[in-house]
């Protein structure tokens, strides 16, 4: 637990309460945060904004916090940022007044288009002063130009951005932030820079959402302590302590600030626990899984406790939410402020909260087949893996990638799906996060009727002999599955663990055995143009791990293997559409001259990969860091997969996963290294 002393004075003095929150006074924020990599004061600076806010404007709270995590609304909303380049560089040319050749040329130079933009803003003479933006103002002009859609949407963007950027202030804010030179990045406070790179989708300022939202819970509870006592107690380590560890638990359970903040402003933050729970509707983070490299391996981890051996299927996560139209109003939701009715809904939502529905229509309707008449609401996790319907037996992945994505009708479905479900996390009314496994598993054979090729309960043995476990690992490799995962059954470690790549769960991949330990989705970042029979298209691509520290892509290997001549036609097309100048200024790769791609790429596609082995580089720089020499950790052999769609770029493999995977490797002479818990 994280706890940031003391109150302390407002950090923005020009804003009277009942006014909205002055944009200005959020970039104030960002630029102090900006300049610091220290957490702790990265947390003390949002939390005595946030707690301004509060005092304030609180009916803003809500619009503030979106921006600091530098999102619209909540994931499975679908609503996103992440504006390409050229189209910025266009609407800052026109509404600055600059060409678009020397937007580019800034941009060659600089870098970075937010900086570029606030260049070229203060470049420009204003003939009046434009009125000041507000964080409700912001958010709403934001939330237009990412949902405008259908002819002419592109025009329309630009406008947007055009309108937005005008009203923006180009100079320094903030005390101590005056005369900074902007086009070097040295905290510039300009509104400008933060509302590009907030287009950008990567605000880049070291400011990640889980420190963005212990920060709030440390307002919250400021605010709460200091007002009921009128200003003269603060609160202590443990009601702080408390404070954040009530708002992770409920943010993992609903990751929605549109339902926590209201409920959070209405009953506070002590009551939040009451007030919001796990719902049909809202998709939490999944839980995920440690790779292991052996059977002995999980049984070392795992020594003297009972678990469960589960065939990993090998297709897509997909979490299933169901209200019946019939079910009592206490079944679906207790949060009146939701909004929406969410009886009679079913929805599929992928590992990224994205909505699948319009993807598996077959699936939801089938769902009354397999749903008990008293099985009236609930939200299950399973994954969806192409089924043969004549030799009625599970199919490769690369089948199930061949079905469309979008606006599938059932009639067209070619590709079947069945339904492997492996655990229940609400059930009528109650959420079962916290039940053991062994008690969730139960329910969930309950709760359904499995249906031959279209719903079944996850394959499984419970048993911690090592023959055993070997067998049921052949067993699950013959059924076309990918190897198993290994789960705890009884305790509190057996609990759900929303978002967490936790220690309960482990894979055994058929791969692992004898690899390095797990495959790496790594994020396409340039290419060099193809020779012989691959002219006409990429025939090399540079891949890149996440670093969430430093907010860096971090190159790791360059790759030429494992493509066909029909998937490197259909990158070479959807690639060439994500064609930028110049390296952005987060990817982190060799200077040298001869280690330069031809082309580089917003970072979008993620790919997975398979490696041989890995081994130190100075060409590259994943890890760069933690290794002697400052060489980096890269990729041998590697080898092309599969794209990973239901993955985003920073969702890749993280550095430090990297890094761990090379130590393990001689894991028998070298000490273990640190355990790795990159995700939230
Ligand atoms: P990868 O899928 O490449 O292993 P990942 O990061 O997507 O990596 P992990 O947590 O590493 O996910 O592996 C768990 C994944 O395996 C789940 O996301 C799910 O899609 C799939 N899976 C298949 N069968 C099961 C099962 N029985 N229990 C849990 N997850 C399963």
């Amino acid at each position: 637990q994280t706890v940031v002393k003391g109150g302390g004075k407002d950090p923005y003095p020009d804003w009277k309460a009942g006014d909205p929150v002055p944009y200005a006074a959020l970039c104030a924020t960002f630029s102090k945060v900006e300049m610091t990599t220290k957490r702790l004061e990265i947390m003390a600076h949002c939390s005595l904004f946030l707690q301004q806010v509060l005092r304030l404007t609180p009916g803003d709270l809500l619009p503030t916090i979106l921006l600091m995590v530098n999102k619209l609304a909540a994931d499975y909303s679908g609503i996103e940022l992440g504006i390409g380049e050229s189209l910025i560089m266009k609407a800052v040319g026109e509404s600055t007044g600059r060409s678009l050749q020397v937007i580019k040329a800034d941009q060659n130079e600089i870098g970075d288009l937010g900086l570029v933009a606030a260049k070229s803003r203060l470049n420009q003479p204003t003939m009046f002063k434009p009125k000041p933006l507000t964080v409700r103002g912001v958010h709403a002009g934001l939330m237009s130009i990412a949902t405008v859609e259908g002819q002419g949407s592109q025009g329309r963007k630009i406008a947007g951005i055009k309108k937005l950027l005008s009203a923006a202030d180009a100079e320094s804010v903030g005390k101590g932030a005056k005369g900074v030179d902007i086009t070097e990045n040295k905290g510039g406070a300009s509104e400008a820079k933060f509302i590009v790179r907030t287009l950008e989708g990567k605000l880049r300022l070291g400011l990640a959402e889980k420190t963005a939202l212990v920060a709030l819970a440390q307002a919250v509870v400021f605010h709460e302590i200091t007002t009921a006592n009128d200003g003269k107690k603060v609160p202590s380590t443990e009601q702080l302590a408390q404070g954040e560890r009530t708002l992770k638990t409920v943010y993992s359970e609903l990751p929605s600030y549109e339902v926590i903040i209201p409920m959070i402003l209405q009953h506070g933050l002590g009551n939040l626990q009451d007030n919001c729970r796990l719902q049909p509707g809202v998709p939490l983070k999944p839980m995920l899984a440690r790779p292991t490299k052996s059977i002995t391996e999980v049984l070392d981890r795992f020594e003297g406790k009972d678990f469960t051996c589960e065939y990993k299927y090998d297709g897509e996560r997909a979490q299933i939410h169901y209200v019946a139209h019939d079910a009592p109003q206490s079944f679906a939701t207790d949060i009146p402020s939701a909004g929406k009715s969410v009886k009679g809904v079913a929805n599929i939502f992928s590992r990224n909260s994205e909505d699948l529905s319009k993807k598996y229509p077959d699936i939801l309707a089938k769902l009354p087949t397999w749903v008990k008449d008293t099985t009236k609401s609930f939200v299950l996790d399973c994954e969806t893996v192409a089924w043969d319907v004549v030799e009625k037996k599970l199919l490769p992945f690369q089948q199930l990638m061949t079905r469309k994505r979008k606006d599938v009708k059932v009639e067209d479905v070619k590709v079947k799906v069945c339904v492997f479900a492996f655990d229940l996390l609400f059930l009528n009314g109650e959420a079962l996060v916290k039940k053991t496994f062994r008690e969730r598993r139960e329910m969930l054979n309950e709760a359904f009727t499995p249906v031959e090729g279209e719903f079944s309960f996850a394959t499984y043995k419970d048993t911690n002999e090592l023959e055993e476990i070997q067998a049921i690992l052949e067993e699950s490799m013959k059924a076309a599955c990918e190897g198993l995962m290994v789960k705890m059954l009884d305790g509190p470690e057996s609990s759900y663990e929303p978002s967490k790549r936790s220690q309960n769960w482990l894979k055994v991949k058929k791969d692992y055995l004898a690899g390095v330990g797990d495959s790496l989705d790594l994020v396409v970042l340039g290419a060099y143009f193809g020779k012989g029979k691959r002219t006409s298209v990429y025939g090399a691509f540079l891949l890149a791990c996440w670093n969430p520290s430093t907010e860096k892509y971090e190159t790791v290997c360059n790759i030429g293997t494992g493509f066909s001549e029909a998937i490197l036609e259909e990158f070479h097309t959807k690639l060439s559409e994500m064609v930028i100048e110049k390296a952005k200024p987060f990817y982190s790769h060799s200077a040298g001259n001869k280690d330069q791609p031809d082309v580089w790429f917003e970072p979008q596609m993620v790919w997975e990969v398979k490696t041989a082995d890995l081994t130190l580089s100075p060409r590259y720089k994943a890890a760069a860091e933690e290794m002697a020499g400052g060489k980096g950790v890269s990729l041998r052999f590697p080898r092309f997969i599969r794209v990973r769609d239901d993955k985003k770029p920073d969702q890749a493999t993280s550095s430090r996963m990297v890094a761990e995977m090379y130590r393990k490797q001689d894991a028998s002479s070298k000490p273990k290294g640190p355990s790795v818990d990159d995700d939230f």
